[in-house]
C-alpha cells in the first residue's frame, strides 16, 4: 500500500523499531481477534529497500525502517491488516488466473478491493490510501473487476505515487524478495530471513480464520459483511481449485516439453472459451506424464473423480495425447499401470498403508520414464526423501468434516502442492 514517503530522521535503534513494528501486529489483532492467527503466521522483517511496506507468497511482511518509525502505531496497525487481507484473499493466487498483465493496475485494484472495506470498518487508514472512490468506481467490488476499468487509464500520469504491496499482492517478484530464506542476512540485521508459509499452510490458515470468522459472526453481530462474505466462500471451497490445479498442470506440462518459454502472444484456441483471460498456448513435442492415485481406502471417491477429469481436460487441451498418459493406482505397492485417466475408470481399491513415493519411483522408472508426475492423495503417506528428477505436482484431496490442521500433511518443498477440497 502506498502511503506519504517515509520522512526522514527516524529514530531508534534496529531492535527499537522491531519491537515498533511487531507492536502494530499486536495492537491490530486485539483489534480483529479473528485475524490473529494470520497476522501471527506472518514474519516480520526490516529491509531499506523496501518502498513502504509489502508481503510476499510466504508471507514475509517487510517494512521500510523509516515507515516504521513514523507511522503512528494505529496507522502501522492498519497496514499490517491491509497486508494480511492481500494474503487471506489469496491475491497473488487469484492475479496468476486474472489475465491481467500490469502490476501497478493490479495493485491498485487490490488496494481498492482491501481498502475501501477496511474503511467502512472504521479502521484508521493513512490519508493518501488508496479507495475505489478517489478512482469514481463503486465500493465492495472485487480486484478483478477494478483492474479490468483502471486498465484503459493512464496510471503513471494520474497517480504519480503508485503503492507496490509486493509479490505476496501482485504475484511479481520484488528485487527485496529474492535473497533465498533460511540463508541470506536480514538486511536490517545479522539473522537469517526465515522460512516462510508454504502453500498448503496458508490453505490452512486461511480455513482455519474463516471458521473463526464463521463461529463469530453467529455470537455477534458486530462482524464486517465483507468478511463475512469471505469466510462464507472460504468455508465452501470458494477458492477454486479446479483453476489451480489447471494452470499448475499446464505450467509444468509446458516446462518439461521445452514450452517454458511459451508466449501469451499466441493465442490459446481455448481462449475464446473464457472470456477475458488469455491462456499460453502449448505448443511442441508431447510429454510423458505419470498420474500416481492413492487409492488406499481413506479417500473420497467423488474428489478424486473430479481432480482426474480436471487433470484430463487440462492434458486433452494442452494436446498431451491419452498415449503418453499413465496412470499408477497405488497404496503401499503399484497395483495397476494403465491408460485410464477419466474419473470413472479409476477403482479405488482400499487396503491398508500408503506409499506415494513407490509410484512415483516407478513412474520415473524404465519402460514409463514419465517427464512429469501428478499425485492424487489425500497427504497420509510418507514422501521420497529426494526430489525426484522430474517436476512433481501433488493434488491433495482434503476430507470434508475433519479438522483442517488434521486434515492435510505437508507435502515436501520440491512438489506443487495444490489443495483439493
Ligand atoms: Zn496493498
Amino acid at each position: 500500500m502506498n502511503t506519504s514517503a517515509p520522512s526522514e530522521g527516524g529514530s531508534g535503534s534496529d531492535a527499537e523499531v522491531l519491537a515498533r513494528y511487531s507492536g502494530a501486529r499486536l495492537r491490530a489483532a486485539m483489534a480483529r481477534p479473528y485475524l490473529a492467527t494470520a497476522l501471527f503466521s506472518m514474519i516480520p522483517v526490516l529491509d531499506e529497500r523496501v518502498p513502504d511496506m509489502s508481503v510476499d507468497r510466504s508471507w514475509h511482511c517487510r517494512a521500510n525502517p523509516r515507515l516504521v518509525s513514523s507511522l503512528p502505531p494505529e496507522q502501522l496497525a492498519a497496514m499490517w491488516i491491509h497486508h494480511v487481507t492481500h494474503l487471506l484473499r489469496g491475491h497473488a493466487e487469484r492475479a496468476d488466473v486474472a489475465g491481467i498483465d500490469s502490476g501497478d493496475v493490479l495493485n491498485l485494484a487490490q488496494d481498492c478491493e482491501i481498502n475501501d472495506d477496511l474503511e467502512g470498518e472504521g479502521i484508521a487508514l493513512p490519508e493518501d490510501a488508496m479507495r475505489p472512490s478517489k478512482l469514481g468506481l463503486e465500493p465492495g467490488g472485487f480486484f478483478e473487476q477494478y483492474a479490468r476499468v483502471l486498465g484503459g487509464i493512464d496510471l503513471v500520469q494520474e497517480l504519480p505515487q503508485l503503492g507496490d504491496c509486493g509479490s505476496g499482492a501482485h504475484g511479481s517478484p520484488r528485487e527485496w524478495e529474492l535473497e533465498p530464506q533460511g540463508s541470506a542476512p536480514n538486511p536490517s540485521g545479522t539473522e537469517a530471513v526465515p522460512v516462510g508459509v508454504s502453500s498448503v499452510e496458508a490453505d490452512l490458515i486461511r480455513r482455519e480464520t474463516a471458521q473463526q470468522i464463521v463461529q463469530l459472526g453467529t455470537e455477534s453481530g458486530h462482524l464486517p459483511a465483507s468478511w463475512r462474505r469471505w469466510a462464507t466462500e472460504t468455508g465452501e471451497g470458494g477458492t477454486d481449485w479446479r483453476s489451480v490445479l489447471r494452470s499448475t498442470v499446464r505450467g509444468s506440462v509446458g516446462a518439461v516439453a521445452g514450452r517454458a518459454d511459451y508466449t501469451y502472444g499466441r493465442p490459446s484456441r481455448r481462449a475464446a472459451a473464457v472470456p477475458g483471460v488469455v491462456l499460453p498456448s502449448m505448443v511442441g513435442r508431447p510429454a510423458a506424464v505419470g498420474i500416481v492415485v492413492d487409492t488406499s481406502g481413506s479417500m473420497d471417491e467423488g474428489q478424486l473423480g473430479a481432480a482426474l477429469d480436471e487433470i484430463d481436460a487440462v492434458l486433452r487441451s494442452g494436446g498431451v495425447r491419452e498415449a503418453e498418459v499413465t496412470v499408477f493406482a497405488t497404496d503401499s505397492a503399484v497395483h495397476t499401470v494403465n491408460r485410464a485417466r477419466a474419473g470413472h475408470e479409476v477403482e479405488l481399491v482400499g487396503g491398508g498403508g500408503t506409499d506415494m513415493g513407490k509410484g512415483i519411483e516407478q513412474a520415473v522408472s524404465a519402460p514409463h520414464r514419465c517427464e512429469m508426475i501428478i499425485v492424487l492423495t489425500d497427504g497420509e503417506t510418507p514422501w521420497p526423501e529426494r526430489a525426484p528428477p522430474v517436476p512433481v505436482v501433488v493434488g491433495l484431496i482434503t476430507k470434508a468434516g475433519r479438522p483442517a490442521v488434521v486434515a492435510a500433511p505437508s507435502p515436501p518443498p520440491w512438489a506443487a502442492t495444490v489443495m483439493i477440497r
